[in-house]
């Protein structure tokens, strides 16, 4: 068998973005064992790094050592108990994942439905909470990536607080991309993936944990029933002055992989990579309204990382993007759900949010469509 030698590919979809070089390289690196010192001190330099890109104070703030599902997961199974009720704000795709987290926990998902393309509704999040006294958690997509829509995630962890909730954010696709701000914000538990706006390999999901999340971790009258996921255990590995105990064995070089993105992010600025993402955006969209293209989403709810565009009628969505792939080496995404067919995701996330990814996409769509 030869070796395998992937193509080179514009990854321009919902997630997976394109590695740069400096991380790639930092992937390379010969291993060290996970519990040698250096690495223990590399550990404790990437927590401080990812405080910094969530802009959070947070002790326990940690990257899962598995994709964004696996971050989604440790919140619910770490916070949600049988018999509790989650609030859980459906407007794409991973709402209703997060829906399918709570059952398999035990508890009772209260859901607040929106249309797919459409922001979370405010009014409706805080009725279901009104209607739900004792709602141990409101949960919600702050980018739904399904869509390309982007959700107040301020007010709704304000809107949580008041209601004595805990607020779990997706900011799977957010992160690094648009503005975040879990401390002022107050986002009790959130997690982000490694491979879409921070542009390092897939396989990673940071997380962060607030006091009052912690607070309910150690409240829980029952133990976490993912062994994998406990937070406890988790913690014994990750934290602690000297002695760290084995719970798994990180994924070394992905973790130096990690560490080296989220410099490159702190180089370049968060809020200086916010309104990259955001002028990026704009040439997209001015790109795409000459070709006569609209985008799903209303202006004030459109993400600059996920660009969702309408098909328009008449053109069928498989054989453009097949034609993008294998002519342009560009990858775009399909629709999902209610959305298969009607629209493509245009990703342009963390390095791949750049005046030559967009020119790129541009020209290959307007060849594909003959326009
Ligand atoms: C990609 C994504 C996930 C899942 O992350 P994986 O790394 O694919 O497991 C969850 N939520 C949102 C909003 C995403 O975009």
């Amino acid at each position: 068998m030869p070796a395998f030698v992937p193509p080179q590919r514009l990854l321009l979809g919902p997630g997976p973005s394109n590695v740069a070089p400096r991380v790639l390289q930092a992937l390379a690196q010969p291993s060290i064992g996970h519990l040698d010192p250096q690495f223990v001190a590399m550990m404790d330099e990437t927590k401080t790094l990812l405080r910094r890109a969530f802009l959070t104070d947070n002790a326990l703030t940690v990257p899962v050592s598995a994709p964004g599902s696996a971050g989604m997961e440790t919140c619910f199974v770490n916070l949600i108990e049988p018999g509790d009720t989650v609030i859980v704000c459906q407007n794409g795709v991973f709402g209703g994942r997060m829906k399918e987290n709570v059952l398999r926990v035990g508890a009772t998902p209260v859901m607040v439905q929106d249309d797919f393309g459409k922001p979370v509704d405010l009014d409706k999040a805080q009725a279901a909470l009104k209607a739900n006294p004792g709602a141990k958690a409101l949960a919600f997509v702050h980018a739904e990536t399904s869509t390309g829509a982007r959700s107040d995630a301020q007010a709704l962890c304000a809107l949580a607080h008041e209601y004595g909730a805990l607020s779990i954010v997706d900011a799977v696709t957010s992160l690094a991309g648009i503005e975040l701000r879990v401390d002022a914000w107050g986002c009790d538990a959130i997690y982000s993936g490694s491979q879409k706006c921070l542009s390092a390999p897939a396989g990673l999901s940071p997380i962060s944990f607030g006091e009052r999340a912690v607070a309910a971790l150690k409240a829980r009258k029952s133990p976490v029933q993912s062994w994998f996921l406990d937070l406890s255990l988790v913690m014994a590995y990750w934290q602690g002055e000297g002695a760290r105990a084995y719970h798994h064995t990180a994924p070394i070089n992905m973790l130096f992989a990690l560490h080296e993105a989220l410099t490159a992010v702190h180089e370049e600025g968060l809020e200086n990579a916010w309104a990259r993402h955001q002028t990026n955006h704009q040439r997209l969209r001015d790109g795409l309204q000459e070709m006569g293209l609209d985008l799903l989403v209303a202006e004030a709810a459109r993400l600059p990382q996920l660009n969702a565009v309408r098909i328009p009628d008449g053109v069928e969505d498989l054989p453009v993007r097949k034609r993008l792939l294998d002519e342009f080496n560009i990858e775009i995404g399909a629709g999902l759900g209610a959305l298969a067919g009607k629209i493509w995701r245009i990703g342009l996330m963390g390095t791949n949010s750049r005046p030559e990814a967009v020119d790129a996409v541009l020209a290959a769509l307007k060849t594909a469509l003959g326009r």
